[in-house]
């Protein structure tokens, strides 16, 4: 079957033709969780499709550069991802791990406030979060709070806003992601700044992002940005689209799909 008849209408494969075409000018970035790895109710039992690994190191063979921009740490993205052959940005820019790297490289710009944001939830009443049915995450720098599968979910997000609302207060920056907190040192990382750091590491000057969620904008708006500025002849920002997608997923997306699907879909058509 042909991309354009897979695609209805091959809008995708029109705008991903000058990567495949000179693919180690090219590179290939993706989110992990919702848009590799299905959404699972916790998160350490995320596992990304033998397909998927398939198609990624298919892709490293070829292209100049293979990259996962994950919200988890780099190490995790790496083992769950399976693949040594690629970049891995951790913490949503806070850690770079590239190929052949024994540990990642911390961000600079956080340096000294690596144990804020874990600070500051030890301050609270453990107690209240977890009645409220909150998991806390220790990610390093990022603490995450979680609430998917909570016995009232509704009631956990609303003690997420609360403890945001005060950890904004004390200083830390939070992030929202699919029925997630994260609380995280000013400043730092962001999946802009990982594109920028993993496209400026192997001069490439095309590139692909796709993620599902509301961190995967910052990535969109810088490959953007660097489209505009024109140290990319192409960047294309792909939405992976679910029922939890933030509204601004689809309209900030130069491309949608349906699913994880329809994104392994497009890699296996870049492996082709
Ligand atoms: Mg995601």
């Amino acid at each position: 079957m042909s991309p354009q008849s897979e695609s209805g209408g091959g809008e995708w494969a029109a705008r991903l033709e000058p990567l495949r075409t000179e693919p180690a000018r090219a590179a290939i970035l993706t989110d992990v969780d919702g848009t590799l790895a299905p959404i699972v109710e916790r998160a350490e039992d995320a596992a990304v499709p033998a397909a998927a690994r398939e198609a990624l190191a298919a892709l490293s063979e070829r292209y100049g550069l293979v990259g996962c921009i994950s919200g988890r740490r780099a190490e995790e993205a790496r083992r769950l991802v399976g693949l040594d052959s690629l970049a891995y940005a951790g913490n949503h820019g806070l850690e770079l791990l590239l190929p052949g790297d024994e540990a990642p490289r911390p961000d600079p710009s956080i340096a000294g406030r690596e144990g804020e944001a874990a600070a500051f939830l030890a301050g609270l009443d453990g107690e209240r979060l977890r009645a409220a049915g909150l998991r806390q995450e220790d990610k390093g720098p990022i603490q995450a709070l979680h609430w998917r599968g909570a016995v009232d979910e509704a009631a956990a997000e609303s003690c997420a806003h609360e403890v945001a609302n005060e950890g904004g207060r004390a200083g830390l920056e939070p992030r929202w992601g699919r029925k997630v907190l994260e609380l995280r040192p000013v400043g730092g990382g962001g999946k802009d700044g990982a594109i920028a750091s993993l496209l400026a590491e192997d001069g490439v000057d095309r590139a692909v992002y796709a993620g599902d969620d509301r961190t995967d904008l910052d990535a969109f708006r810088r490959l953007r940005e660097l489209r505009e500025e024109g140290q990319l002849v192409a960047g294309v920002c792909v939405g992976v689209l679910s029922a939890e997608a933030p509204a601004e997923l689809a309209e900030e997306s130069d491309v949608t799909v349906a699913g994880l699907d329809g994104w392994l879909e497009i890699l296996e058509w870049l492996a082709r």
